[in-house]
């Protein structure tokens, strides 16, 4: 293959927001990785709308290594779409490499990730063999997500505990790239491609410097996300509540009717009826707020809006 400047072997996308403080050491670590791996690459800083000086440091990058790349968004998009921001701008030719820029995903695993790399293999990703540095309830919660989302999947297996971290070929990124829906759970998109795949044991570093950007209301949105994408399991909750509570009061019924054959009526039961009265009210807003969420996210679908403005593209120079 002949090497015009433009083409890459490899394209290391980096979605970030606001990231001013780690982002020169993490420049330094993956490029003494990349160098050592010895294939043509370039990195995609996405600029997602930070508030700090985030641009600026890039730009500082851009000027002293030609490998650098920037994509600068009108705004703050949100990780999922900056990361798509960047998928569509990697000249990468062979493959892709997804990774966070804070370190916690060690850049030195990308060598491992490339060592286990060949041509029957569409997708590397690095699962975790620790999470250092987070809570025991984050590890619950991601714990218990990762299952959930296993069972409610519909065939779509994605990997647990296995972030975007990954190394993917330009076959699969071209067929990712066909799904352009809004509301983008990546890892459930990458898993829904399909393709052969591999995984790679890490540590999961703790943060460097800065702080994640989600708190539980946003993870909790993210798995709601998650689930809504790949299933639609949630609305037949409600059918099947309806069910089994019919059934229950058919036979409650009946038990009425013979009672009072049997013992008369002495009008009572004030607070069976309460019970049943909220308890049948609770059911009826729950399943209507779980259509809601479908209801809404087909909202969003329809407007088919773009799924991100870019400020600013400025290709690697070699
Ligand atoms: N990120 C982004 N846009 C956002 C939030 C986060 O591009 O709106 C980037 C962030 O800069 C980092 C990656 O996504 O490179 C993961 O974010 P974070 O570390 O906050 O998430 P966590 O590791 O806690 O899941
Ligand atoms: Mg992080």
């Amino acid at each position: 293959m002949t090497e015009t400047s433009s083409q890459k072997d490899i394209s290391v996308i980096v979605p970030c927001y606001n990231e001013e403080e780690v982002l020169s050491i993490f420049h330094q670590r993956l490029s003494a990785v990349m160098q050592k791996i010895g294939m043509s690459w370039e990195v995609v800083y996405v600029n997602d709308g930070s508030r700090d000086q985030t641009l600026t440091a890039m730009n500082v990058l851009a000027n002293r290594d030609k490998h650098v790349s920037i994509v600068n968004l009108s705004r703050n998009f949100g990780k999922e779409i900056a990361l798509t921001a960047g998928l569509d701008h990697a000249r990468g030719t062979r493959g892709v490499i997804v990774i966070d820029a804070d370190l916690q995903d060690p850049p030195e695993v990308i060598a491992d990730l490339v060592a286990a790399w060949n041509a029957d293999v569409d997708t590397v990703y690095a699962q975790r063999n620790t999470r250092e540095g987070e809570s025991a309830l984050k590890k619950l919660t991601a714990w218990m997500f990762y299952r959930l989302i296993k069972r409610l999947g519909n065939k779509v297996v994605i990997p647990p505990d296995t972030g975007d971290f990954r190394l993917v070929s330009r076959r699969l990124v071209d067929n990712l790239l066909l799904l352009r829906e809004r509301h983008r759970f990546m890892k459930g998109l990458f898993a829904w491609v399909g393709f052969p795949t591999r995984a790679v044991l890490y540590d999961r570093a703790p943060r460097t410097g800065g702080k994640s950007s989600f708190n539980y209301w946003s993870l909790w949105n993210f798995a709601l996300e998650g689930i809504t994408s790949f299933s639609v399991l949630p609305l037949q909750i409600g059918t099947y509540m309806g069910l089994i509570i019919s059934i229950l009061s058919v036979l409650y019924g009946f038990w009425i009717v013979a009672r009072t054959l049997l013992f008369g009526n002495p009008v009572a039961g004030y607070p069976s009826l309460m019970a049943v009265i909220l308890f049948m009210g609770g059911v009826q807003l729950m399943t209507i707020g779980i259509i809601g969420e479908y209801v809404g996210r087909i909202f969003n679908e329809t407007k088919n809006r773009p799924l991100y403005l870019v400020e600013k593209y400025q290709p690697a120079s070699e």
